[in-house]
């Protein structure tokens, strides 16, 4: 590593899928500038979804820690893995430490660099729900992350309120977008170049569910909810890309392995997921991720939580909170089904997200920082300010 020229290096911490999604835009940002060098350390927190985006993206990782976190204690594996990158950072001596959302590994990496005294940009930074224990652990993962970094990439005007009702300093905070936008539309584009059929097939809906709180009864009863459209819209077809996770995956093929028009499958590769968002009709989801992404689709998202740290979904009308209550679930499916001009309120698209500049907007602030520079101006804040919806 000694020909990196130690204070233009920029260490990118990736642990799960939805990091690797919205960091590589970063990571393909950072290494377009001049001067500037990324380095990607994948920690192993999920490992062979991780592999398949870096490689959508066209990036290789320089290190891999081989972690995977369903071995470890919460506490033990953010221990351990911070301790794992504290020594990747004495080796490499970067001068900025990225790390996204909210997971044990950018928690992980976040003390690391804390402890390395290297300079933290948090990517996605000021989403909350408002309560600690929900989702848990990543809303307390978020509050430490906010309070380690010295850079804050906030994805909306809402997050960077939350930021900044928490003490943190103004002109730490950068209003850029969220860079899952970035990724959505460089893998879209890419769909509608090789003419791969993404026509929206009235009736094809796709779930996800894969949260720790979504685990046991409350997958129970949205899978209740699903084998319920199921029988009450013979023309409909589900469409379930099982998360790898044993809790979730053993739970839906249980309860909807049988039923004819339920189509269970492993996790998808990015390319293949954004098409099937593409081609449905509605979505039915837990995921963070997902919540961004479908509206930016024109696809009306029903959210499977009591609580949501992307409220402007919601009021933008293009996103509705369902919980996990099956009758609530089925009347809202329904609504969408059978009302057209209900269903046509939610499709409009639009997003609250940013106008797919994050990642550029998140490697030039962090090279104006590594060249001493201050960022830039409050004129310069206001251009460069995402557009939304
Ligand atoms: N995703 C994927 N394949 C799948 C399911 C999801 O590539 O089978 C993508 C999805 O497009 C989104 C991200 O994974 O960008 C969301 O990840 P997840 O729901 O696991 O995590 P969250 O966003 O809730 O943190």
């Amino acid at each position: 590593m000694a020909d990196h020229g130690a204070r233009r290096l920029v260490l990118c911490v990736i642990g799960t899928r939805p990091e690797a999604i919205k960091m590589a835009p970063v990571v393909r940002a950072l290494g377009v500038r001049p001067g500037l060098r990324p380095i990607v350390l994948k920690t192993g927190q999920h490992d062979g979804a991780v592999d398949e985006i870096l490689e959508t993206f066209g990036i290789e990782a320089d290190f891999d820690l081989g972690f995977l976190s369903r071995r470890a204690a919460l506490e033990r594996a953010v221990r351990e893995l911070s301790d794992s990158i504290a020594g990747v950072l004495a080796a490499v001596r970067p001068g900025v430490v990225l790390v996204q959302g909210d997971t044990t590994s950018a928690l992980a990496g976040a003390w690391a660099s804390r402890r390395r005294g290297v300079l933290l940009g948090h990517v996605e930074a000021g989403l909350r729900s408002g309560n600690l224990r929900a989702p848990f652990p990543e809303e307390a993962n978020r509050v430490v992350i906010a309070q380690l970094a010295a850079l804050h990439f906030a994805p909306t005007a809402e997050a960077r309120e939350n930021l900044l009702r928490e003490g943190i300093e103004p002109a730490s905070i950068w209003l850029t977008g969220n860079t899952v936008i970035d990724a959505l539309r460089a893998v879209s584009d890419r769909l509608d170049q090789r003419g791969e059929s993404c026509q929206t097939e009235r009736r094809t809906i796709l779930v996800t569910a894969h949260r720790r709180d979504s685990w046991g009864a409350p997958l129970e009863r949205i899978c209740r909810a699903v084998a319920e459209i199921h029988d009450r819209y013979p023309d409909v077809e589900i469409r379930w890309p099982l998360h790898p996770n044993p809790c979730v995956a053993e739970t839906v093929t249980r309860a909807l392995g049988a039923l004819a028009r339920v189509r269970l499958t492993g996790p998808l590769p990015y390319l293949a997921f954004v098409a099937a968002m593409k081609q449905a009709a509605l979505i039915l989801t837990d995921s963070g991720g997902i919540q961004e992404e479908a509206p930016a689709l024109g696809k009306p998202v029903l959210v499977l939580r009591e609580e949501t740290e992307r409220p402007e979904v919601l009021a933008l009308g293009v996103a509705r909170l369902v919980g996990r209550d099956p009758e609530r679930i089925v009347h809202e499916v329904s609504r969408l089904l059978e009302d057209e001009s209900a269903y046509a309120r939610m499709a409009r698209g639009g997003s609250p997200y940013g106008d797919g500049q994050a990642a550029q907007r998140i490697a030039r602030i962090s090279q104006a920082r590594l060249d001493g520079r201050d960022g830039f101006s409050a004129a310069v804040q206001a251009r460069i300010t995402p557009r939304t919806a």
